[in-house]
């Protein structure tokens, strides 16, 4: 195989063969296709696409670069969920656990946050003890046990995806369908879960803008997820306003909490059991225990607190509160109607909850704490944020982010609650 004429062949518009993406796949993951050649196969791609046969041998040889995990004998069905990344979305936290409760076996692999949006591990890594690195025997053993792990991918899962997402960030190429949905849905597929439940942000404060996008990605995905044995089905959500009422990582550890003891803002709950119900109905677990139930009867807190001593952690700890606070208030009376969830995402980040680099640290107790939300009542002086930080240096530039990011309107000014739920994708 001569990469020149791959490259070649997809810039002018031609289908690669199957034997051409199997081999520059395994080839670069091995490191015998120069870094300058792959980005410029990446640039044609982000331009001509890749047509459904060629996006799923692609998405094959990216899962086949590393193992694919399998988990017989567990007793119980597995299913998982993926969000493509939004503010204040901690919804993994309180429903795997939920889902387990209910009869499931949940192996999720998360990621760190990087950008405005955090990452579920940085969140659950605020728990004291809690260890994010599990072996594949140490998966197994939970799943079997608890029915719930939440941990970090191992280095052996889709490695050709951890080159071409780094290729990607630096070369431009980040934003193309085809390459999102591949990366998304090798490390899932290679996961090993039998169900898949896709969680697709839309708005200001997603990766994808606009609906047409998203459906455009959430089809994909389902598509490719079907295609390699995996029973996916997509919901596309709103992503204009944060989710809940934190965004920061133990700030959202102890709102998930909330949710399961039965409380927790009506948002969070909302998602939280819209995905827990898509999840068990995607595995075939239809009419027994529901996750309300779950959440009520006490099994999911039962099960959070043995997913998280599994893995070492304290469910008892107290979690790191930042020493420094700083509230901005209303500067006029009135319905709130926007909060602008990028602008939230953006100052917790500068707070400190969140990386500019991959080897960063990040600050547990930063974030943002929001006082009012989108159709609530605020009067003139009341709060509307509490900014969490370990450094007070942090405030100034998290105000900047800040500035304009919310609305009020007139107390009488028309105003009906936008959607969350917005569209199913998949059979
Ligand atoms: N998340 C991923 O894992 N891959 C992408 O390409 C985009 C978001």
């Amino acid at each position: 195989m001569d990469v020149v004429d791959i490259i070649r062949s997809k810039r002018d518009g031609s289908e690669l063969s199957d034997g051409a993406i199997d081999w520059v796949i395994a080839a670069y993951t091995r490191g015998e296709v120069a870094e300058e050649q792959m980005s410029a196969l990446l640039m044609a791609i982000f331009f001509v696409g890749l047509t459904p046969q060629e996006l799923n041998r692609w998405t094959a040889a990216m899962i086949a670069s590393g193992e694919r995990l399998s988990f017989p004998g567990l007793g119980r069905p597995t299913t998982d969920k993926h969000s493509t990344g939004g503010v204040g979305d901690k919804i993994t936290l309180p429903l795997t656990p939920i889902v387990a409760a209910c009869g499931a076996a949940v192996p999720q692999l998360s990621g760190r946050g990087l950008g405005h949006t955090g990452g579920t591990l940085d969140k659950l890594e605020s728990i004291r003890g809690w260890r994010a690195s599990i072996s594949n025997e140490e998966m197994r053993a939970q799943l079997r046990d608890v029915g719930a792990v939440v941990c970090a991918a191992g280095a052996g899962l889709a490695p050709a995806d951890r080159k071409l997402y780094a290729l990607r960030d630096v070369t431009a190429t980040v934003e193309s369908i085809p390459l999102i949905a591949s990366s998304i849905m090798s490390k899932k597929i290679a996961e090993g879960t039998s169900a898949l439940v896709l969680d697709v942000k839309v708005g200001v404060g997603a990766f994808m803008k606009s609906r047409e996008r998203a459906r455009e990605l959430a089809t994909t995905m389902v598509g490719l997820g079907s295609a390699h044995g995996v029973n996916t089905v997509a919901l596309l959500t709103a992503m204009d306003t944060p989710l809940g009422l934190t965004a920061g990582n133990a700030l959202e550890v102890a709102e998930s909490l909330e949710v399961l003891a039965g409380g927790g803002p009506a948002d969070v709950v909302e998602l939280t059991l819209a995905l827990a119900r898509e999840m068990l109905a995607a595995c075939g677990l239809t009419g027994g225990k529901d996750p309300a139930d779950a959440i009520a009867d006490g099994s999911a807190m039962d099960s959070w607190n043995a997913m998280i001593r599994a893995q070492g952690g304290d469910p008892a700890a107290p979690l790191p509160v930042a020493p420094h606070r700083h509230e901005v208030v209303a500067s006029s009376s009135g319905r709130v109607v926007r909060v602008d969830a990028l602008a939230v995402g953006v100052a917790a980040w500068r707070l400190g909850a969140g990386r500019a680099r991959k080897e960063d640290a990040v600050s547990f107790g930063a974030g943002v704490q929001m006082h009012a939300k989108p159709g609530d009542i605020v009067t003139a002086g009341s709060p509307l944020f509490t900014l969490h930080a370990d450094d007070e240096a942090r405030f100034d530039r998290a105000l900047d982010a800040l500035t304009g990011a919310v609305d009020i309107a007139a107390f009488d000014a028309a105003w009906s609650k936008p959607a969350l739920l917005l569209e199913r994708v998949g059979a």
